[in-house]
């Protein structure tokens, strides 16, 4: 079996490690560099707290290959377990946490929830008016600058063809499956797996399957090194999404956050996201709260990245409704980053055997025909 991957991120980059692995003949094709889209850009957390609970078997499957990447991709992608903690500082947002996690525990999450007393014991500094923390053991987070690069690696090693700078990428249907044209040349395959970000919705909708999605980047931003004293990521429940913050520290000292701001749109072409100097100060505002440190702390800098966010929150994985060997893994609305290493196995699986022991039925983008 031969198969195209549309798309350099990390969803691309790990199906193709994941299918040359299972002895596929890959050719993946980025249209710039390796790594460069939403990937790069993200806040690197592995969290599985929140989410949307039929996506956990994947967020399972994720988070144990975070645990093997070092051994798997040969190199350190700075994945480190150091838990996640999630502040709570009021009532409704106390009985919000614990109706999830009495829900997720069949799932197989187990969240501690944390008494204040715990949480400054355990995390002096942290969230100093939290009534009630919930705690993550074995989630933390990964370095995103390093992951689609290292899959690439791991790829190309395996013998996957790697083909950047593609330009735009004019796609065809050929009598043995699917041709496209780059401005580094023409390449085809019986497989084509759309792993192209927020510009899969484009490329879904050349095949008669439209999706609703809307690309937006989220505002991120890090300040100057501290003394490292924050070891877990920190976030927060809460209903009132301009509280929503998120921040960790990073092993120099560096605290990189982002959430508690309003994304900002982006037009996919050229998708360049950029940061919204205005939004910083509410966002800042909110994440002291969380960490009061960062009231004296000089923010060196800002970003953002071009992500694509489906109507109904959830990605598109699986097989094409309409197209015989196309594939789909896009859309994954913000919280991609720790599924990534689960995506690409689990769509490896799917194309080299035709099915996927992790249920993807309900993010099939036949839904939107429906
Ligand atoms: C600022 C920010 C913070 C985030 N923080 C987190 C987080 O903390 N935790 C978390 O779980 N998730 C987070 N996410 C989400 C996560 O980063 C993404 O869901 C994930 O990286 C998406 O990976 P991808 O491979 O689908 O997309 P991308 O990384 O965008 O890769 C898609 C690639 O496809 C290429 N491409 C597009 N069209 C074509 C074409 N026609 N032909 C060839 N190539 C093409 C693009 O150039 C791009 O490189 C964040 C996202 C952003 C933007």
């Amino acid at each position: 079996m031969d198969a195209l991957v549309l798309g350099g991120g990390l969803m691309g980059t790990a199906s193709a490690f994941f299918l040359a692995r299972r002895g596929v003949r890959v050719t993946l094709v980025e249209r710039g560099r390796i790594g460069t889209g939403a990937t790069i850009a993200s806040f690197g957390n592995i969290r599985r707290t929140g989410r949307y609970l039929p996506q956990l078997p994947l967020a399972h499957r994720a988070r144990a290959l975070w645990g093997e990447a070092e051994a798997l991709l040969g190199r350190d992608v700075e994945f480190r377990a150091t838990g996640h903690l999630r502040l709570i500082f009021d009532t409704d947002s106390l009985s919000d946490m614990r109706a999830f996690a009495k829900a997720a525990r069949p799932w197989g999450l187990d969240l501690q929830e944390l008494s204040p007393t715990e949480i400054r014991a355990r995390f002096p500094g942290v969230g100093p008016e939290a009534i009630a923390a919930s705690f993550s053991p074995e989630d933390g987070s990964a370095n995103p600058r390093l992951i689609a690069p290292a899959f690439a690696a791991a790829a190309r090693a395996l013998g996957v063809r790697i083909v950047e700078e593609a330009g735009r990428a004019e796609i065809r249907q050929t009598a043995a499956g699917f041709e496209v044209d780059t401005a580094q040349g023409t390449f085809g395959a019986g497989v084509l797996l759309n792993a192209a970000g927020a510009w899969g919705a484009g490329i879904a909708a050349r095949f008669g399957e439209p999706v609703p999605l809307t690309a937006f980047g989220p505002q991120m931003g890090v300040t100057e090194p501290l003394p490292h004293r924050v070891l877990p990521v920190v976030g927060i429940w809460t209903r009132d999404a301009g509280r929503n913050g998120y921040l960790r520290q990073v092993e120099r000292g560096n605290i990189v956050f982002g959430g508690a701001a309003e994304r900002v749109p982006v037009a996919l072409d050229p998708g360049h996201a950029h940061a919204d100097p205005a939004r910083l100060p509410g966002q800042v505002q909110a994440l002291v709260r969380l960490l009061p440190a960062l009231r004296d702390a000089a923010i060196i800098r800002t970003w953002s990245g071009c992500e694509g966010y489906v109507a109904d929150g959830l990605p598109v994985m699986g097989a094409s409704a309409t197209t015989p060997g196309l594939f789909h893994a896009f859309g994954f609305c913000g919280h991609g980053f720790q599924l990534g290493p689960g995506v690409g196995d689990a769509m490896a699986e799917l194309i080299a055997t035709g099915a996927c022991a992790t249920p993807l039925a309900e993010f099939g983008i036949g839904r939107f025909v429906r």
